[in-house]
């Protein structure tokens, strides 16, 4: 005796019917319940259609042996739960598209469920293109958009005056018609797809009844202006909805617009959350003797003036953190993150060095370096010649990252724990040996 018998009732038949005896039963079931006989009956499509499944179950000796072990639960994946369903239920969930077991992975195609409805219009999903400055400064927006929005002549109706529209020639008014979908080269399932008359309305129109404006569509194209406010601080891909200014349609709340922010790179600045990160550069006489000068002009066109410590020499790819003068923070723009400035020193250039008594220089300068020690027994001379790091990169030159990486800034990005604030980083160790 099989665990449910929904199926056999279906058909009419007895759980031991045979093969033959089956598919006679379901001719005559199906004849009998074609939607095209039973036009005043509403259910009569929903009816058909589980009809044809049950068929489909038991003309298959391996999908009747499962479903005799296990019902439907067996057919659609779902393991045991949900035994003593309603068989609506059950046909709800293999038309549904939802459980889908392996015998019924095909694709039912739209209008699936009964015509299921949408609780809400479709959103509008827009990228809208900012630059840093915008989210630093904030900014509101005023655009043009197209929406679709009910029609005002039919209120949505799609009528003109009061005509009703008819039920659909094309699909009986059920929404869908019943085709057949080839399952695999020895058998051909029952699947619905949406009815192209109606658009799975299930109604229809006359020409002549048609609403002038909309031409029975229920909805028109209308321009409106939306204005969306930028607000500081926000971030890449944030998204700013305008809760129901989207799509309109008859009988469901309207759908979203929803801008999605999309930053640009920024030329001197890079972000990571709050803070900011700039690369300057300064002389060589400015690291040797400090400086005091507006350093960097900000993304709200505000000069940033800084002065070295009295004293301190700024060495290459040294940073320093400006508290305070990173990005405003979202919803508190009042308050702004850090900016982190990494301090580049420009070496003087050779038409420099000719203008300048080099002997003098040198006295000034630190001392040379000396010979290693202890002085190795033996010495070669090698050529100098100037190479370019980039070039050798590109050929994979076979040494590790690490050669490579070592003594390169720390790329943004990689966390507070990469940077060093100016007072961590004291007296180093002197490039140049005393003698
Ligand atoms: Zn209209
Ligand atoms: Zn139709």
């Amino acid at each position: 005796m099989p665990v449910e018998i929904e199926l056999y009732e279906l058909l009419g038949v007895a759980v031991d019917a045979t093969e033959d005896e089956i598919k006679k039963a379901y001719r005559k079931k199906a004849k009998e319940h074609h939607p095209d006989k039973n036009i005043n009956d509403p259910d009569a499509g929903q009816k058909f259609q589980e009809m044809a499944a049950a068929y489909e179950i038991l003309s298959d000796a391996e999908s009747r042996e499962m479903y005799d072990m296990h019902g439907m639960d067996g057919l659609t994946g779902k393991g045991s739960a949900g035994h003593g369903m309603d068989p609506a239920d059950l046909f709800a969930h293999l038309f549904g598209g939802g459980g889908g077991g392996p015998m019924f992975g095909f694709d039912y195609g739209p209008g699936m469920g009964g015509g299921r409805r949408r609780a809400k219009g479709e959103d509008s999903v827009i990228p809208y293109d900012v630059t840093l400055e915008d989210l630093y400064n904030g900014k509101s927006v005023k655009m043009n958009m197209e929406k679709e929005v009910v029609c005002g002549l039919c209120k949505g109706s799609g009528a003109r005056g009061n005509a009703k529209p008819k039920a659909c020639g094309t699909c009986d008014g059920k929404g869908w018609t019943y085709v057949q979908t080839q399952i695999s080269p020895a058998r051909i399932g029952a699947s619905r797809s949406q009815c192209r008359d109606c658009k799975g309305v299930g109604e229809k129109l006359k020409e002549k009844d048609r609403c002038k404006k909309c031409k029975g569509e229920k909805i028109v194209k209308e321009k409106t202006r939306q204005e969306i406010f930028i607000e500081k601080g926000m971030a890449d891909r944030q998204r700013i909805v305008l809760a129901g200014a989207g799509d309109q349609e008859p009988g469901i709340p309207a759908g979203d617009v929803i801008f999605v922010l999309k930053c640009s790179p920024h030329d001197s600045f890079e972000r990571s959350g709050d803070d900011l990160l700039t690369h300057i550069t300064i002389t060589l006489s400015e690291a040797l003797l400090g400086f005091s000068r507006i350093l960097i002009n900000h993304l709200d066109g505000r000069g940033i003036k800084v002065s070295s410590p009295p004293g301190k020499i700024i060495k290459p790819d040294d940073s320093i953190i400006l508290r305070g003068e990173g990005m405003p923070i979202y919803k508190r723009p009042d308050q702004r993150g850090d900016l982190y400035v990494i301090i580049g020193v420009d070496m003087p250039d050779e038409q420099w060095l000719k203008s300048v008594d080099q002997k003098a220089l040198a006295l000034l300068l630190p001392p040379k370096k000396l010979d290693v020690e202890p002085l190795p027994e033996v010495v070669d001379e090698a050529d100098y010649e100037s190479s370019d790091i980039v070039d050798v990169r590109a050929r994979s030159f076979p040494a590790s990252q690490n050669f490579f990486d070592h003594g390169f800034p720390s790329q943004f990005g990689e966390g507070e724990d990469a940077w060093v604030d100016d007072e961590d980083e004291d007296d180093e160790e002197p490039e140049c040996r005393p003698q």
